[in-house]
């Protein structure tokens, strides 16, 4: 992203030891971290090549995405707003109190209404209300956001049999697996998201016109769903913690921690895990 200085990029590639290697795409940017800024950057071109000066998206009140959106709007000099889903709530949370610290304009749908969100019924008033915007999917989730993420395997200079990341939209897992030829396991933090399977193919299909097969979504490591946490997940954490000197992101990337490090996901072999933020 040219407007944004600062990238690190390669993002590192840190070693655990015991075959566990971790890319930490959450060095990139302090502000874009991660699949954020992989999902974003194409998007923002292809806002300013249709030459809008306003991105439009989604998200619920404690969005990464939402964030992100935010502070790279401010930094590309495009207004952004915001579409929560549920009540407002004041005053903001943090991360909510963020994206209106960057310029964000917020607005919110009752639940009923934001699952239909990509209905033009209901987009073609929010357009309406704030004037002309590119809109920019929930979680960056279309194919400019799942191509993004496709330069991230060859970035990897270490051998490798599989590559993890936590699945939310399932876009970045779309994405990494179209730039790889290895094995790719996304570790679904969402409880009962099997429908998961078939949007990641057809993100791929959109992306790419065609579906891969080397790839699966493991779900049994959501620990309770989505922000929920086990007793066994909190303490993993805390030690990985303890032991490692900075603490993983809790909704996505502990649980696909916890997956490689507890769970015996590619165990054996030398092992990826994605540190998406
Ligand atoms: C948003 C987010 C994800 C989810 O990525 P998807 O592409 O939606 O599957 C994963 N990890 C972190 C840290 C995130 O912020």
């Amino acid at each position: 992203m040219t407007a944004a200085p600062g990238l690190l990029l390669p993002s590192p590639l840190q070693d655990l030891g015991g075959g566990v290697l971790l890319k930490r795409d959450d060095l990139i940017h302090p502000l874009l971290p991660g699949n954020k800024w992989r999902k974003l950057h194409r998007n923002l071109a292809a806002a300013e090549a249709a030459g809008a000066s306003a991105l439009l998206t989604f998200g619920g009140a404690y969005s990464n995405h939402l964030r992100a959106v935010a502070a790279a709007g401010r930094m590309r000099g495009l207004r952004t707003i915001g579409i929560v889903r549920g009540e407002e709530h004041a005053p903001l949370n943090d991360s909510l109190a963020f994206c209106a610290a960057q310029g964000m304009e917020l607005s919110y749908l009752d639940r009923g209404t934001y699952r239909r969100k990509d209905d033009p019924e209901v987009l073609a008033p929010l357009l309406d209300r704030f004037g002309p915007a590119f809109v920019v999917p929930e979680g960056g989730a279309n194919a400019d956001g799942v191509r993004g993420c496709v330069p991230i395997a060859a970035e990897i200079t270490e051998p490798y049999d599989l590559l993890v990341c936590p699945v939310g939209t399932g876009a970045t897992l779309a994405g990494l697996a179209r730039g790889t030829g290895a094995e790719v396991a996304g570790v679904c933090v969402l409880k009962g998201a099997e429908y998961l399977d078939e949007r990641v193919a057809a993100l791929q299909r959109e992306a790419f016109g065609e579906s891969g097969r080397n790839w699966r979504i493991d779900h049994r490591f959501h620990h309770g769903g989505f922000a929920r946490t086990t007793p066994e997940l909190a303490a993993f954490t805390d030690a990985f913690a303890a032991g490692h000197g900075w603490r993983p992101e809790g909704v996505y990337v502990a649980k696909a921690l916890y997956a490689v490090l507890r769970g015996g996901l590619g165990a054996g072999g030398r092992t990826v895990v994605l540190v998406t933020g």
